[in-house]
């Protein structure tokens, strides 16, 4: 039975990140990273919006607005190679069915320190001006998910991480004083159990589908099947990202892994949803779902507000899971899950709700663990 310092379960962003810390700055040596795909980063740390928070996407929760004006310089400085700024970014405000007014958007913006200047005629002319009130020039960007991810491999091979893809844990235990995870090679069904005295259960969409001892987390988890359309934007487009707030409409944003731009509309982007619980595997479901777009809705009612994105090409779309917490529902803020189980001491689960809280969780590592 192999004896690890720590696990780290999920290769996603939140993993990976961890287990490089684990490593170089609180000083543990064996540590193992188990991931279920082949490769790393290619679930919901690939499949998203890509957009770097910096606050404007929050008007309902303070907190997230807040928080991600103070985590995007990190990010920044920490994975600069990653991040995309060559393009405009623009808010525009609806007149109808909006939570926000420009006036109040406006005044969010001084509140959080964000900035934000009426957008430039030659812009805000794309907008059809009897359903948008205002169009604001804010300061946005946008990540590249294929470059954190070759980052991410290069740092874990650095700093002596164990990763092994294709293997799928099914159990963590109590076993003596230890954690014992037991897990399976997805190709060969050959199984093994790996122990350690502390476990991080980063697996996002996963996060309670495991038996044993594992208790489930106390906060209660919305599972959601989305899509964005992948769509290659026309000339007027091209360097633009677009956010209509905030209420029943739609962002275009750059998509820097496929040099494309994704398309999410918040009434079509979401085709099911259903109540986390264990024995239903959010993989499996979206394995099993049958993926049919519905850009055409998403053109249709997106043209109503930019009219040039009929001359947007619909290349595919991205199709995942999205996992959000219950409670944050009405307000659509994004804090951190990050909850140690007391019935499995060492063990903690971990989910991060946007890319840039990793921030967050570090801190909390500090404050919860060494
Ligand atoms: C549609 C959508 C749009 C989004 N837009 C944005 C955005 O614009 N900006 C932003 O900051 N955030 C956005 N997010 C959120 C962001 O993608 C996530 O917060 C972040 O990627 C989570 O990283 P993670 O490492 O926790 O999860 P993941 O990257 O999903 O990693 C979890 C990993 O665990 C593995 N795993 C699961 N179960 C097991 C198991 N039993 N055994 C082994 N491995 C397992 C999975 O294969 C996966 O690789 C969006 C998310 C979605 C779905």
């Amino acid at each position: 039975m192999a004896l690890y310092d720590a696990i780290i379960i999920g290769g996603g962003f939140y993993g990976t990140a961890i287990a490089c810390e684990l490593t170089t700055r609180r000083g543990f040596s064996r540590v193992a990273l188990l991931e279920r795909e082949q490769k790393l980063l290619t679930r919901s740390s690939y499949n998203n919006q890509a957009r770097i928070h910096n606050g404007y996407h929050y008007p309902r929760s303070f907190t997230t607005a807040y928080r991600s004006r103070v985590n995007l310089p990190s990010f920044v400085r920490d994975y600069p190679d990653a991040v995309k700024r060559d393009f405009t970014k623009l808010y525009a405000i609806a007149r109808r069915n909006s939570n926000v007014t420009a006036k109040q958007f406006v005044r969010f913006c001084k509140d959080i320190g964000a900035k934000l200047e009426p957008a430039p005629q030659a812009l805000s002319k794309l907008f059809e001006p009897r359903l948008i009130e205002a169009v604001f020039l804010v300061q946005e960007y946008a990540f590249d998910a294929s470059v954190l991810a070759v980052q991410a491999a290069a740092e874990l091979n650095r700093t002596g991480v164990e990763v092994r893809l294709g293997v799928h844990v099914n159990s963590i235990r109590t076993e003596t004083s230890r954690l014992a995870v037991d897990c399976a090679q997805i190709a060969t069904g050959v199984s093994e159990t790996l122990t350690a005295r502390t476990v991080f259960n980063c697996t996002y969409s996963g996060l309670n589908q495991f038996s044993g001892d594992f208790p489930g987390t106390r906060t209660r988890l919305k599972q959601e099947i989305t899509e964005m359309a992948l769509m290659e934007p026309p000339a007027a487009l091209a360097g633009l990202g677009v956010t209509v707030m905030d209420g029943p409409f739609f962002s275009m944003m750059p998509f820097p892994p496929r040099k494309l731009h994704t398309l999410s509309h918040v009434r079509y982007t979401p085709h099911l949803h259903w109540l986390d619980q264990p024995g239903i595997d959010p993989y499996q479901r979206l394995e099993n779902y049958e993926c049919v777009t519905r850009v055409d809705r998403m053109v249709r009612d997106v043209a109503r507000y930019l009219p040039a994105v009929l001359d947007a090409r619909y290349v595919d779309s991205l199709f995942e899971v999205k996992t959000v917490l219950v409670k944050n529902e009405g307000d659509d803020g994004r804090p951190i899950l990050f909850e140690k189980h007391p019935e499995l001491p060492g063990c903690y689960s971990i989910l991060g709700g946007k890319i840039d809280n990793i921030y967050d969780c570090l801190e909390k590592l500090d404050k919860e663990i060494l």
